[in-house]
Formats: C-alpha cells, structure tokens, sequence
C-alpha cells in the first residue's frame, strides 16, 4: 500500500467575500478614510521652519534628522524610536487585553490595503456570485478584460504606496519630478519597486494567508486572551437550540414555532460566512483565522432585523459572557499594561519635552594626554563639538567648572555663534599648574552658558584633567 505524502501546507481556496452593510463596516471605512488620508497626503504636507526642509514630515536620511511638524529628532536621540516601539507593544497588548484583535480588524495596514483591493475587485468584477461565475468561466475576452483591469487597478494602488513611501524621504514635490523624469536617486526606484512588489502581492495575491501564516502577532496573540477578553462571537445556544439551527421553511418560520421545535435563531443562511475576509465560519468557535472585522455581525444583524428578531446572535462578547458569567474587562493583567503604557508614555513625552536645546561632545586628545610647560604649568587638549539642536540662533559661552586656577584658551574663539541646527567645533587647551601631591586624574566640567538671555538652559559636560 502507497502512503500518500503529509501535506505541510493546506492548498489555498479562493475566497469571494460578498459586500455587507453595517455599524462595523462604517466603522472600518472610517478607519480606511483615517488612514489613507494620514499616508497619502502627509508628505504633500508643508511646514515652515527658520532652516530644514519645509515638509511636515521628513525622515532626512543625508543629514541625519528626521523632521515631525516642530520636532526635530538628531541622531543621538534615536532612543526616542525605541521608547515609541515599546509604547506601541504595550498599546497593542493593552488593546487586545480589552478588545481582541482589533487591531487586525480596523488598523492593520494588511487589512486596509486588502480592503481596497477587495473594493476594486467589488468595482471590476461585480458582486460575489458574479465574482465566482467570472473564476469559473473558461478564458475569454470579457474574462481578459475584467481580470485584467482588476490586476491593473491593484498595481497602480500599490506603485502609488510605493511612491508615497518614498516621498517620507525626501521632499516630496522634488522627488515626484525627479522621479519621473529619471533622475531620482537609485535607492528612490528600488523602494518603490519594493513597496509595489509587496503591496501587490500582500493584499491582492496572499491575503488572508498574510495573517494566517506570516504574521507572529497571530500567533503570540493568544496569550494576551483569556476568558474576559472580548471576541467576534456566535452565540451558540441562542442559534442552535436543542435541536440545531434550520433554515427557514413553511413549518418553522416564526420565531416561537422554531423555538417549539427545539430551533435555535440561526437559519443557516450562511450570509456570515459569504461575507468573512478569511473565509471562516465564525459559528465553529473561534480561530486563529479570524481578525475581528465583525463583518460576519453586521450580516447576522442585518439578517435578524429583517426577520424582527433582536440583533446580536453573532458579537462582541466575552466567553465568560457567553456562559453566563460576568465580564471583567479590567484585570490586573491589562491594568498592568496600562500602567506601563502610561509610565512609557510620560517618560518619552518628559523626554522629547525636556531635551536640551545644545548637544556637547568632548573628546580629549590622548598623545600625549598631557604636557609640561617650560613654566611647569601642564596643559591639556580638548576638542568639543557643538550642536545647536533647537530652531533658534543661539550665543554660547565655553568655561570650565571644578578646576579652580584652571586658565581656558578657545579657538577660535570661547564665544560661539550658532544658527539654527548648525554645528560647531573648537579647540581647547586647559592649563594648570598642579599642586604638590595633587592627584594624576582631576574630574571637571565644561559648560556651555547660553548668553544675552534667551530661553535655554547651560549644558555641561564631564571631561578629566591629567597633571602629569
Ligand atoms: S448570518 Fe446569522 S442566521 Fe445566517 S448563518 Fe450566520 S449566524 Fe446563522
Ligand atoms: S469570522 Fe467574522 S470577525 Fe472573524 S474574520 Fe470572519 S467576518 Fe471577520
């Protein structure tokens, strides 16, 4: 007997999801309004600043900055990145503590970009029964035409995100042209190949197999639910009763003669399973294919007001909920993530707040660390750097604190004008003529004090004088 071979990876079967109307499908409109306006047009936004580019949003590889309306982030607060990425762990952890994934049924890019796609292919092809008439049928002009069109329309969507990816990187009215006329920079057209290639195959080809098999937040998600946690569920006794759901006939059309017969609501219409993005059946419990887009509630709902019975055979519920028991949706656990979410979120705000306006770096020439002076003074070497990190022209003045007797010589010059976000370089020798018995390593500091008032505060740093 031949064993026939294990097969690793289901065969995928096309899904057709029918359209639905509804509160949660207005919800995610919504959502896809937000979200396309925020990503489309940002870059197109401008911004006047004293000097930088004028764009709203600018990520200024080159010159090391990255622009956000009034914030101007430098290399060296890059950490700033790191706190926003914890912030968003713990938003999504908190989030999903509350509400499930709601995430991937609103926000994810995959979601929104295949909710487009799914739209077009709505716009080209017809609704589901044609859709799947139209995948059936033998190959034809007609068939040519509207697969073609709909592989057309979903490529020019994603060069689109692909260009406006782009444009975050540069100035967006100078890159649109350069880009079109050849002569954008090499790394501008390999991105926007890139972004096309994935949009195109993430939200028009693999689809729901995105979050089905490559997403890991699909599968850790799991974790972060427990019996509160609130789900896109089928309320199983309310639809099947004792004797199991059953679609409506002459018999048993009335509510109270199902429920007689020992039938549940549910009338097996299958209008939630038509309608489901991922091709599931919600009324088999919950899976990890399922993104929470409630689609399948707006069609039971739909369906239950057209027959008068009240709404919500399929919805947010909990599984305490659903067995009777009551939810608590704030445990310690997502009171937990909350706490850590507002701590992360007060300290990144205190940071970016708070930044000084001038960034100092000193290093201290190491051969030799120091000299003896014919007038055995010994001098050491110093050279700063200076940032002006703020949008305003600022005065400075360098001096030394801690090293009493210390004489300070600056070149060019201990007075130091800075333009906005320019940067200085001086060097400074420092002279002391050592006491007896003084130690080889004295620890001080130079400071940077803001002159002719001005609203930002002196910054120093630490820096070590050797005596010999
Ligand atoms: S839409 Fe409602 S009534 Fe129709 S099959 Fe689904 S659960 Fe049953
Ligand atoms: S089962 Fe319902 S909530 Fe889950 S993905 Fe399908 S339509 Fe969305």
């Amino acid at each position: 007997m031949t064993e026939s071979p294990i097969q690793l990876y289901r065969p995928r079967t096309a899904i057709h999801p029918r359209s639905v109307a509804g509160r949660f499908r207005n919800a995610k409109y919504a959502a896809l309004l937000l979200a396309y306006g925020v990503f489309f047009l940002l870059p197109w936004l401008r911004w006047t600043r004293e000097v930088g580019p004028q764009q709203a949003v600018l990520f200024d590889l080159p010159a090391r900055r990255f622009y956000i309306f009034d914030l101007v982030v430098h290399p060296q607060e890059i950490f700033w990145l790191a706190g926003l990425l914890v912030i968003a762990a713990l938003l999504l952890f908190f989030v999903t503590g509350l509400a499930g994934r709601v995430w991937c049924g609103y926000f994810c890019f995959q979601t929104l970009w295949t909710d487009v796609y799914m739209l077009i292919e709505r716009l080209v092809q017809g609704e589901r029964p044609a859709r799947i008439r139209l995948a059936k049928a033998p190959w034809s002009a007609d068939k040519l035409l509207k697969l073609g069109g709909t592989h057309g329309l979903w490529l020019a969507v994603a060069f689109v995100t692909g260009l406006t990816f782009t444009l975050y990187w540069a100035d967006a009215p100078v890159m649109t042209s350069r880009f079109f006329t050849g002569q954008a920079p090499f790394a501008a057209y390999a991105t926007t190949l890139l972004l096309t290639a994935t949009t195109y195959v993430f939200a028009g080809l693999a689809r729901e197999q995105v979050c089905t098999y490559m997403c890991p937040y699909a599968r850790f998600q799991s974790v972060m639910f427990d019996r509160d946690t609130l789900i896109v569920s089928y309320d199983r006794a309310r639809g099947e009763g004792v004797e199991g759901r059953h679609k409506p006939d002459r018999e048993l059309k009335g509510r109270e003669a199902r429920q007689d017969a020992g039938h549940g609501d549910c009338i097996d219409c299958g209008y939630c399973v038509q309608v489901c993005p991922t091709g599931i059946d919600i009324r088999d419990g919950l899976q990890v294919e399922c993104i929470h887009c409630a689609l399948c509630v707006d069609a039971c709902d739909g369906i239950m007001d057209r027959l008068g019975w009240p709404r919500g055979l399929v919805r947010y519920t909990s599984q305490n909920a659903l067995e009777g028991c009551r939810t608590r949706l704030l445990k310690p656990k997502t009171l937990g993530y909350g706490v850590g979410l507002l701590a992360a979120a007060a300290l990144l705000i205190g940071s970016v707040a708070d930044h000084p306006d001038i960034d100092v770096s000193v290093r201290q020439t190491r051969n030799p660390l120091s000299v003896t002076l014919s007038d055995g003074e010994v001098q050491n070497r110093y050279t700063v750097r200076v940032d002006n990190t703020s949008g305003r022209r600022l005065r400075l003045q360098l001096v030394v604190d801690g090293l009493p007797g210390a004489q300070i010589a600056v070149l060019p010059s201990p007075e130091l004008l800075l333009l906005p976000e320019a940067r200085r370089t001086v060097y400074v020798k420092v002279r002391l003529r050592p006491e007896p018995g003084q130690a080889r390593r004295l620890t001080f500091r130079f400071r940077l004090q803001p002159l002719g008032g001005g609203e930002s505060e002196p910054v120093s740093v630490p820096s070590q004088f050797y005596t010999r």
